[in-house]
């Protein structure tokens, strides 16, 4: 490429197109407008708990193709692992039911027909007509809609819907649901292994990226928050980051991997261009116990239903993490009020009711995804929207996926693979 390619905005999807844009070859400036990488999917010291925590716990699948592809880049492929087989335990605490989700390794479903591999509160017909009516789902179609009656919704459907798209099932994009099967179940169980960070997900997803555009001679600029894009009619002329106009070359590019409120701030006068605009927070608690405790199921996470709170319990050492989807209610509590209802709810589960609360750290991202509903999916812009040699990316735009590591990661490639094709073209 003859000119510089602008990344504006340090998450993984500004990462993923800086790697793959500077392996190419590519001069890349990477602009954060925060002190660090990682966006919404990072690992920080905690000074309360006094060890390395996560903003989030973040569930991944062996199916996640672009996300390989992507840690193979940056050289850091050994940095998950996972069960040799695939498995997504659940538990329902009020009646100490224990099941487990394992699709067969082959594209062949017969996993759909041992009860002991299924949800447990439907046949294979139920889980066969579920899975047919999600594929045959409408732009229009919700979750609940589509599947509401089904016996499997209560403690299937619903609570996967709610982690998977952050947006209760009520609301929530069959659509989009089945897009996340079809890369996963419906591909068996090759696809569905989960797989964890060893060590957090900083150290994942991005030191390793960093280092490697560090190694390309790619510029890394932090507190570098872009205010404004001047343009000769669809052009980027030059970025205004509060210093000045810095001014373009001819043939620079720009690739906004920014928030949709971020970049519609940026791209004021293009009417055409439409954005979500409705998002739902994630919140995770934080223990910190005074000893590693073993899951059921023995691995380290485990889906929660029929609780009031928990969703997800996710353990790591001496750290046990729990994720409430969707937490619209309890994003508004103070923790002192949230953390130790979460307790008391994690502690009758996992019979560890005569432990007292321990340190904990509450972390809510009040914005942790768009809300996945059918009327904000239909908002999310391509990333040739803005025209020119401006370029959109980000987990929220037309990926065709879910918000999240997976499409953010596409979205990044896709804008990689139209700067490279374009300036073919030019
Ligand atoms: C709590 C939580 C749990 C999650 N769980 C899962 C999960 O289980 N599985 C999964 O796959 N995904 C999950 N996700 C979603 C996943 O984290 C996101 O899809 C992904 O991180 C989004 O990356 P991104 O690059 O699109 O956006 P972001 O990470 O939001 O990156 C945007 C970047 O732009 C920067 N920025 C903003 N404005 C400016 C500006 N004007 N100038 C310069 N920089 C700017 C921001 O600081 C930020 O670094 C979860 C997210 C959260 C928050």
């Amino acid at each position: 490429m003859a000119g510089r390619v602008h990344i504006v905005g340090a998450g993984l999807a500004g990462l993923a197109c800086a790697v793959r844009l500077a392996k190419g070859g590519a001069a890349v400036t990477l602009h954060e407008a925060a002190g660090h990488a990682g966006g919404r999917c990072r690992s920080y010291r905690d000074p309360v708990l006094d060890c390395e925590i996560d903003n989030g716990n973040h569930l991944i699948l062996s199916g996640n193709r672009a996300m390989l592809a992507y840690l193979a880049e940056c050289g850091a492929d050994g940095e998950l692992w996972g069960p040799d087989e695939a498995i997504i335990p659940f538990l329902d605490p009020r009646t100490g039911e224990r099941w487990a989700i394992r699709p067969n390794e082959g594209r062949l479903p017969w996993w759909l027909a041992d009860p002991s591999r299924r949800a447990p509160d439907g046949g294979l017909r139920d889980h066969l007509g579920d899975l047919l009516r999600l594929r045959r789902a409408g732009a229009d179609d919700t979750v609940a809609g589509l599947l509401g009656v089904s016996p499997l919704y209560p403690r299937f459907w619903r609570p996967l819907a709610v982690s998977i798209l952050n947006t209760p099932g009520e609301e929530a994009s069959a659509a989009l649901l089945w897009r996340t099967l079809e890369e996963s179940l419906a591909l068996g169980g090759a696809a569905c292994r989960p797989l964890f960070p060893r060590r957090n997900l900083g150290q994942t997803f991005v030191e390793p990226a960093l280092a490697a555009l560090q190694g390309l001679g790619a510029e890394l600029r932090y507190h570098d928050r872009l205010r404004a894009i001047l343009r000769d009619g669809k052009r980027a002329r030059a970025l205004d980051f509060g210093d000045g106009e810095r001014r373009l070359g001819k043939d620079d590019v720009v690739v906004l991997a920014l928030p949709p409120d971020a970049t519609a701030r940026l791209l004021p006068d293009l009417p055409a261009l439409s954005v979500p605009f409705d998002h739902n927070p994630i919140l995770n608690a934080h223990f910190r116990l005074d000893r590693e405790v073993e899951l059921p199921g023995g691995l380290p996470f485990l889906g929660v239903t029929g609780g009031d709170l928990v969703e997800w319990i996710f353990v790591r050492g001496e750290l046990l993490s729990v994720t409430l989807s969707a937490a619209g209610e309890q994003a508004g509590e103070a923790a002192e009020t949230t953390a130790p209802a979460i307790w008391r709810e994690v502690a009758a589960a996992l019979g560890l009711a005569d432990n007292p609360l321990p340190p904990c750290r509450v972390v809510t991202e009040r914005r942790a995804t768009i809300a996945q509903t059918p009327a904000q999916a239909a908002r999310r812009p391509a990333a040739t929207a803005p025209g020119g040699n401006v370029l959109l990316a980000g987990d929220w735009t037309a990926t065709g996926l879910p918000c999240t590591i997976e499409g953010a990661i596409r979205s990044g490639h896709r804008a990689a693979e139209l700067t490279i094709s374009n300036a073919n073209v030019a």
